[in-house]
């Protein structure tokens, strides 16, 4: 099949030479071709911020600072990525970076001296103000390949305030043709002097069919499976198919599920969860959380079963859960190294609290 301009309009013209009306050449761009073949955002679900941020580069009206906010696991980081290469381009193509020439080259081989990605280093959750402090230096060099300089810093929330306030001296001095691309998943957590220097672009999570068409064009078996325990998020679902680890977070669940049903102690579960990171069962709950979020909304239906019984929750409740767990989130990124099982035997305690509150409505 092709599609052609005949008269005003276009049309899908099949190899047989049947002529289909324009209504179906939407149909066939809106479903079997979700993104054209000249665009290229990482991934299908980014095509709208994608036109939308090359759009500006053309226009030269791109702000020096961009704050992408979404769900973790949807890929936020890798459009941030995709940003850096476009801007670092030396010869972009249409919508996208050409990914033959030097500029593309060195990124590639993660030897850009123009780009820096600044990101908690290994076994820290969180970026330091050592690291931050390097951009000084990097903000101030002219560009050694004469374009433009380009950070990305993930996550955002990641930042203590020493780390978020070295961060912001150079945000208020922006220096020629630096480009800042900052990645959050807990926005909110980000301080405001930050937030208000940056332009803020929501990523929206990908719809279920979405996600499915794109786990099975990357022959991912499982993807329904893995896209209900991931909590929606189709590049955590990869990530488990990869890692083949999707055994270990149905036990999370499964726990996490036992508990805040009475079918299983809370100091047992607790122990159970206690062995895995706990920044893993933490990020997990909050997917969870948001997925219910969603279920309760309508948006989405969910075949998790710890998803559907934390939906059954009044959605005020869900907000206070997910509003306790990414203050836990934070507190670990922050650094703090709380005994395992009782971080553990807390969270399930609140869970508990939360059916019960339902279930026994408060006598007035
Ligand atoms: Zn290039």
């Amino acid at each position: 099949m092709i599609i052609a301009r005949i008269g005003a309009g276009w049309y899908a013209v099949s190899f047989d030479g049947g002529l289909f009306c324009p209504a179906f050449t939407l149909f066939y761009y809106a479903l079997l071709m979700p993104v054209p073949a000249f665009i290229q955002p990482p991934y299908p679900w980014f095509l709208t911020q994608w036109q939308q941020f090359v759009e500006q580069v053309r226009a030269d009206r791109l702000p020096h600072a961009l704050l992408l906010k979404g769900q973790m696991g949807i890929g936020a980081t890798a459009l941030a990525e995709a940003m850096a290469q476009f801007l670092l381009c030396r010869s972009p193509a249409d919508m996208q970076s050409c990914g033959q020439c030097r500029g593309c080259e060195l990124l590639s081989s993660s030897t850009h001296p123009d780009f820096l990605h600044i990101k908690p280093e290994e076994k820290s959750s969180i970026v330091k103000v050592a690291q931050v402090r390097t951009l000084g230096q990097f903000v101030a060099n002219t560009a050694q390949q004469g374009g433009r300089k380009v950070i990305v810093l993930e996550p955002a929330e990641a930042m203590n305030h020493e780390s978020a306030n070295a961060l912001l001296k150079n945000l208020e001095e922006p220096a020629g043709d630096t480009v800042f691309i900052l990645v959050g998943y807990q926005v909110a957590r980000v301080l405001p002097t930050i937030r208000s220097r940056t332009a803020q672009i929501s990523l929206i999570s990908p719809s279920e069919s979405e996600s499915l068409a794109w786990l099975e064009r990357n022959q991912v078996s499982n993807a329904a499976e893995l896209l209900n325990a991931s909590g929606g998020t189709p590049l955590t679902a990869m990530q488990w198919f990869e890692g083949n680890t999707l055994e270990q977070y149905q036990e999370i669940a499964e726990r996490i599920e036992q508990a805040s049903m009475g079918q299983r102690s809370i100091v047992d579960a607790a122990k159970s969860l206690a062995s895995h990171d706990l920044v893993n069962v933490m990020t997990l709950l909050q997917q969870w959380l948001q997925s219910a979020i969603r279920v309760n909304s309508a948006e989405q239906s969910d075949s998790l079963p710890l998803v559907q019984q934390l939906a059954t929750l009044p959605a005020q409740a869900l907000y206070q859960l997910l509003d306790s767990t990414q203050q836990r989130l934070a507190q670990l990124y922050a650094g703090s190294n709380p005994n395992k099982v009782l971080a553990c035997e807390e969270l399930l305690l609140l869970l508990q609290a939360a059916r019960t509150a339902q279930a026994v409505p408060a006598r007035r």
